[in-house]
């Protein structure tokens, strides 16, 4: 049996596929949606979920909320400012004077999913799909995947979230060709996919989001109205961690209640000396915190638009998955940007992990096959000569997907090269992130003699394999980018804000370093080939050139792109004459 699990930022569900329905499991108290909330008591075995919810209040500190947040990242990120370590090592969270890892975690919440499905089924589950959003990367997959592992799971396919809930709404039985979106809001990430069904099978066309926009804002945000509504004008120094956590905890609740009702009373105990406090809160007043944050949703729908090239009236559904989307706020900013009313049918907080149980129904073949294609969330490729990415896969390209190409020597003797894979939209290496590197022997070989034959391969859990292979030994070498300590990533958010940002920057980069490169190739070459044959040339000739080869190398210390590529246009007039000797002796 293949359980589906929807490992959330601040829920997680699992079920089964029995009798012929998906089923989602509750746990001891009734409750299917288990918080993504870790408890580490002094001694003895971790609480988690609801029980773990529970000690938060009390012990913040011996507690561990949204990790989803930091799976597969390092120190030195945006996602880990708040934590402390040797930048650009993998993140550890301190907890009873030990260090813990993210999946070790995210490995005690999957243990817990794992107890309850075994205790409601009274048999083993050790097979499972577990949900990721559509842009995590390889590090975030692989190490979702070793949470899996650790808490005994075999895990059978890494889904990502929107194809899982276009599965659970049905989608798959829409007319041919229909385009999807699907707006996902839950507790700690945002993204917006564009699918389409083809052939009865999905393809992500686009998709895009934040890895940092969810509901936890939004509590962060009432949160702050409750402070100011209470008139608390302490100093956030003088408010202590466990007053935030039941701080935000109201906020949360008044929040979830004012999806349905019109307001409603907070009542803060304790939160000043011994003071407690009762606050009246209107659905307005949040919707008036909360609408900025939600409306940042817009620029990621358009784009993801954008990128699949059709216009939001040729979309046939909207979809909402996330707990969040329950606010009418939500429901109402989608209906907005889209021009159509989004389809509410089924459970937002429920649809992920209902498609990871039909996707783990359809792998043991107990549904007919509906394939679900991904796409990849970022370009990859590698470092070229100059340090100019060179991208092999690019982004939003349909998964498994393969590709290669073949490089060579910029170097004369070089007797090998360095692979160093990169993932991002950066013109320039060092923007982009490196994933690993590897180094990849030749015999030594004349400038541009070599070829390296370099593919890339995605499988369908989104985890990528580096292949690099000499063409002359037929040696190779095979790099599987997973773990997590491999690989270095950032928020793929900011990459896509960056590599607007510098659109124009990094082109002028490029076109520079290939100048660059060009001139670093053309001066030592003019100047041996004066040397040889300059005494054929008139003095005039000889003069116009080494001004002309000034000039470049003037241009090169300039570093303007401009005044570059014309000073090597005119070097390049400037030696025709040389050139055309230089072939004729070459000629014999
Ligand atoms: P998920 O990550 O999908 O489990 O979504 C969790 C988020 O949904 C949390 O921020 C919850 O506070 C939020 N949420 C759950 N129910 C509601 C509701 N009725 N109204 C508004 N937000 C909700």
């Amino acid at each position: 049996m293949i359980a589906g699990i929807d490992l959330g930022t601040t829920n997680s569900l699992i079920g089964v596929y029995e009798s012929g329905f998906p089923t989602l499991l509750a746990d001891s108290e009734g409750k299917r949606l288990i918080p993504s909330v870790v408890f580490y008591p002094e001694n003895g075995a971790p609480l988690v979920g609801r029980e773990g919810l529970r000690m938060q209040a009390l012990h913040p500190e011996r507690t561990v909320a949204s990790v989803k947040r930091l799976i597969g990242r390092r120190f030195g990120e945006d996602e880990t400012k708040d934590l402390a370590g040797p930048k650009g090592s993998p993140v550890t969270i301190p907890i009873n004077g030990e260090d813990l890892y993210p999946v070790e975690v995210s490995a005690e919440i999957l243990k817990k999913l794992k107890a309850i499905a075994e205790d409601r089924l009274g048999t083993a589950v050790d097979r499972a799909v577990i949900t990721v959003p559509a842009y995590f990367n390889d590090a975030q997959r692989a190490a979702t995947r070793k949470a899996g592992e650790l808490a005994g799971f075999a895990v059978e396919r890494i889904l990502s979230e929107p194809t899982a809930a276009a599965l659970a709404y049905g989608l798959d039985r829409l007319q041919e060709n229909a385009r999807v979106a699907v707006y996902d809001l839950g507790g700690g990430t945002f993204d917006l996919s564009i699918l389409r069904l083809d052939n009865g099978v999905f393809q992500v066309l686009s998709t895009h989001g934040d890895t940092r926009l969810g509901g936890d804002d939004l509590d962060e945000a009432i949160a702050g109205l409750l402070l100011r509504e209470a008139e608390i004008t302490t100093l956030s120094t003088e408010i202590t961690p466990e007053m935030k956590v039941r701080l935000k905890e109201a906020a949360r609740a008044a929040k979830e209640l004012l999806s349905n009702e019109e307001s409603t009373f907070v009542r803060l105990p304790f939160m000043k000396g011994s003071k407690s406090h009762e606050i009246s809160l209107t659905r307005a007043q949040v919707e008036k915190v909360c609408e900025p944050i939600i409306a940042k949703t817009r620029a990621h729908c358009l784009r993801a638009l954008e990128d699949a090239g059709l216009k939001a009236e040729e979309l046939d559904q909207i979809i909402l998955v996330g707990g969040s989307t329950r606010m009418p706020l939500v429901q109402r900013l989608a209906a907005e940007i889209f021009g159509k009313q989004p389809n509410l049918s089924q459970h937002p907080d429920e649809a992920v992990a209902l498609g990871a149980v039909l996707q783990g129904a359809i792998l043991e073949g107990n549904l007919q096959n509906v394939a679900l294609l991904d796409v990849t969330p970022l370009s990859l490729g590698i470092e070229t000569f100059g340090g100019l990415m060179n991208v092999i896969i690019p982004r939003n390209t349909t998964i498994p997907a393969k590709a290669g190409e073949m490089f060579t020597n910029a170097v004369a003797g070089q007797s090998g090269m360095k692979i160093i894979v990169l993932q991002g939209e950066r013109e320039l290496a060092t923007d982009n992130w490196t994933l690993g590197s590897f180094e990849i022997p030749f015999p030594p070989s004349p400038k541009g003699a070599a070829r390296v034959g370099v593919q890339f391969s995605i499988d369908a859990d989104g985890i990528l394999q580096v292949l690099a292979r000499d063409t002359s030994t037929r040696s190779e070498k095979i790099v599987e980018i997973q773990s997590a300590v491999e690989v270095s990533d950032e928020a793929v958010e900011a990459m896509l804000a960056g590599s607007l940002e510098h659109a124009f920057e990094d082109m002028d980069a490029r076109v520079f370093t290939e100048a660059r490169l060009k001139a670093e190739e053309m001066l030592p070459a003019v100047e041996a080939a004066l040397a040889q044959l300059g005494s054929e040339l008139l003095e005039s000739e000889v003069l116009e050139i080494q001004g002309k080869s000034s000039e470049v190398q003037a241009a090169l210390e300039s570093k303007e792109t401009v005044r570059l590529k014309q000073a090597l246009a005119a070097l390049d007039n400037a030696t025709q004459t040389l050139a055309t000797k230089l072939l004729e002796k070459a000629m014999g």
